[in-house]
């Protein structure tokens, strides 16, 4: 199971990834906000621990753009024993769990087997179109009801575009739902995972709006 750990502190970070490495859990560590935007963009976790005071940015952000692109990886938020309101409103920003600090190991362990468990449990609205079908919660890609293989960017163009069916996706909107704002893509990185989609997914699932961007299904009036 493979875990990102968002944490500036050192000391507290080193000793969550050894007893999480030593309960089995592979862990990259992210230790402020631009960290871990990169991380969550870049690779596909089955869980996040997310401190919510960090460096360049807040962990509640961090987890509000993880949301706002339909990700549905669970987090599990860091909090300081009486920061309550933090709690609430990482619970209002879609976390799964908390945890209060100082924490036990086994504790943190216990909690997210839960999330994790309850997230693979998870019930979502199917996202179709034609013969392709998307479970977000799950992260599963179908064609004829066969499961289909995509990157993380892959997925996340297709869930853009699938998203807003039937509407024009422009190249910097669909830019933004597969970074998540950073900045310094190459331009031509987004037509790339179109290319793959259409190999994989049927040449006539996206539609190019030239001038605009893509589109799935028909043009909506
Ligand atoms: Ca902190």
């Amino acid at each position: 199971m493979h875990l990102l750990l968002v944490e500036d502190d050192d000391m507290l970070a080193e000793a969550v990834r050894d007893g999480l490495q030593r309960a089995g859990y592979t862990v990259d560590r992210a230790p402020d906000a631009p960290a871990a935007r990169l991380a969550l963009t870049d690779h596909a976790y089955h869980a996040v621990l997310l401190d919510l005071g960090l460096p360049g940015g807040s962990g509640l952000a961090v987890l509000q753009g993880l949301r706002a692109r339909y990700d549905a990886t669970p987090v599990l938020i860091i909090t300081a024993r009486d920061q309550l309101s933090d709690r609430i409103h990482g619970l209002d920003a879609g976390a799964d769990d908390y945890v209060a600090k100082p924490f036990q190991l086994d504790e943190l362990c216990a909690r997210l087997r839960a999330v994790v468990r309850r997230s693979q449990g998870r019930v979502s609205p199917l996202i179709s179109h034609g013969k392709v079908c998307i479970d977000p919660a799950k992260r599963v890609v179908t064609r004829d009801g066969e499961p289909v293989s995509l990157s993380v960017h892959e997925y996340r163009t297709l869930l853009a575009l699938m998203e807003k069916r039937g509407w024009v996706v422009t190249r910097d909107q669909l830019q933004d739902a597969v970074y998540g704002g950073s900045s310094s893509i190459e331009s031509n990185t987004i037509a790339v995972y179109i290319h793959q989609l259409r190999r994989k997914l049927g040449d006539d699932l996206i539609v190019t709006v030239h001038g605009f961007g893509y589109r799935v299904g028909e043009e909506r009036a």
